[in-house]
């Protein structure tokens, strides 16, 4: 075992109201599929051997200084705004805790498909190796767009055949661990106010404050949790617009999955835009369209009311609503700041931002186009007019619907961090991560156990993810 690894238990600080220690399942096979190494470096565990990784990530050997045995999480949640008091870590649980040696964050390896649980109601608690490898991508995608989000840590095939309704069965099984800063959801709260246990709720808050808050530490008990409240929101408004700046949808933002630091995380049935479209919906299963694209905004602010109430009993309404009233400004704010970061922009300012935002998504419910081609076509604003030419979508460019983008973005300078001369932006497609091009990269691992297909587009991935991440570390 490396000596750089620092791990913490400091979840079993909340003490066993909050958790169910579990086993994990015997696994007949643990083949590694994906091992996430610039993570491993961060986490201290990059010279683990294969046989070592599997032991602690398949196996679920404890890590140093972490748990003995994981830990099935409690809690509730709403589900399609119907609530359900009877979920909580059904097929997963919280494996080990440690620090992050660049940024000094608590980071818990927390995984998905790792047996059943207390909370695995009728399910088997597994995950599919499809599912695995499609929060791989995910999380992939998103972290090379700039969003906050889980990483996918590790993906080992299990060798189970499992049966599930969405996909062609028997399939074949895999367990992921996700690195999160934090597993606490909404829903941790929800299960606390439904049960009247206002003690542990204070406890939670603080032991959140302690963690993830700790600039918040120092206020009076009275300011604490409304405090706690407006940081939540805040953090939550920022990944939001981060993902309509993606192109992305969730899916399933349930309240069990809204993560109180602001990270994204639980990746089911999501879906990139492929055309800017508001109404576009990742899951099959959601009928009415309540999580589609631009619903997602509305929808985090319902999930906030919902912690919101649940804070009512620490502190008054009068307190909390300025609190949860932070989240539209902070959003409007955050996704301006997305769009003009993704569009390799200097900021000129809120009201100019505002007003290039206006017009960017004008033209975007006008023309609806390629999304993702749109930030690529236009890194770096005015200075692309001659790329943006060659684009696909060129045709797009010239009509009523673009005059007025156009003239916003005229006053737009390139930003250090556009990178215009970065090999990714010569090139005339954007990576994306389409649903064809998703099942075009599974097709081959179901029918030969191919993988080359995942190695390319994780490398291609990682390409983009440079485009944008060098040129941000020469802005800092
Ligand atoms: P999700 O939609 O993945 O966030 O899951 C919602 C709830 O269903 C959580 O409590 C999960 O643990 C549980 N769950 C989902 N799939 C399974 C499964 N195959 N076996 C047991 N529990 C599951
Ligand atoms: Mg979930």
């Amino acid at each position: 075992m490396p000596q750089k690894f620092s791990g913490s238990t400091a979840h079993a600080n909340l003490g066993p109201d909050f958790f169910d220690p579990v086993t994990a399942a015997d696994f007949p096979k643990t083949i590694l599929r994906y091992r996430n190494q610039p993570w491993a470096e961060r986490m201290g565990l990059e010279t683990l051997s294969d046989e070592e990784w599997i032991n602690h990530f398949g196996r679920f050997a404890p890590l140093p200084d972490s748990f003995q045995k994981p830990l099935a999480l409690r809690y509730h949640g709403h589900q399609f705004r119907s609530y359900n008091p009877d979920i909580g870590d059904g097929r997963g649980f919280l494996f080990a805790q440690g620090f992050d040696h660049i940024d000094g964050t608590l980071r818990d390896f927390g995984t998905k498909g790792s047996g059943t649980t207390p909370w695995s109601r009728g399910g088997d608690g597994r995950l599919t190796l499809k599912g695995g490898v499609r929060e791989v991508l995910a999380t992939s995608m998103l972290e090379a767009l700039g969003v906050e989000t889980s990483k996918s840590f590790s993906l080992i095939e299990t060798g189970e055949a499992l049966f599930r309704g969405d996909e062609p069965s028997p399939t074949r099984s895999s367990v992921l661990v996700r690195l999160s800063h934090s597993h606490i959801r909404i829903g941790t709260f929800q299960r606390l106010d439904m049960l009247d246990d206002h003690a542990n709720m204070a406890r939670l808050v603080d032991h959140c404050i302690a963690h993830y808050y700790p600039q918040l530490a120092d206020l009076p008990r009275a300011e604490r949790v409304p405090a706690f409240l407006g940081a939540v929101a805040t953090n939550v408004a920022r990944v939001t617009a981060q993902w309509i700046a993606a192109g992305f949808v969730h899916g399933v933002l349930n309240t069990d999955n809204t993560n109180i630091t602001g990270e994204s995380f639980d990746y089911g049935p999501w879906r990139f835009l492929p055309r800017y479209d508001p109404q576009f919906t990742a899951a099959y299963f959601d009928e009415n369209g309540l999580y589609a694209f631009g619903r997602q905004p509305d929808t985090m602010a319902w999930n906030l009311t919902r912690l919101a109430e649940c804070l009512v009993p620490l502190s008054t309404v009068s307190a909390l609503e300025p609190e949860l009233n932070r989240f539209w400004p902070a959003f409007q704010a955050a996704l301006a700041g997305s769009i003009v970061s993704r569009l390799g922009l200097i900021s000129r300012g809120a009201e100019a931002d505002g007003a290039l935002l206006a017009a960017f998504f004008g033209f975007m419910q006008a023309e609806k186009p390629l999304y993702e081609q749109v930030f690529f076509d236009w890194r770096g604003g005015p200075a692309s007019a001659e790329r943006a030419k060659g684009s696909p979508q060129a045709d797009l460019y010239s009509g009523a619907a673009f005059a007025d983008f156009s003239a916003a973005l005229n006053g737009y300078e390139p930003s250090i961090s556009a990178n215009l001369d970065h090999a990714y932006f010569k090139r005339t497609h954007p990576r994306t991560m389409l649903i064809e091009e998703l099942e075009a990269i599974w097709a081959p691992i179901a029918e030969n156990d191919d993988w080359s297909g995942l190695d390319a587009a994780l490398g291609d991935i990682d390409v983009m993810g440079a485009a944008y991440r060098e040129a941000i570390f020469t802005a800092n």
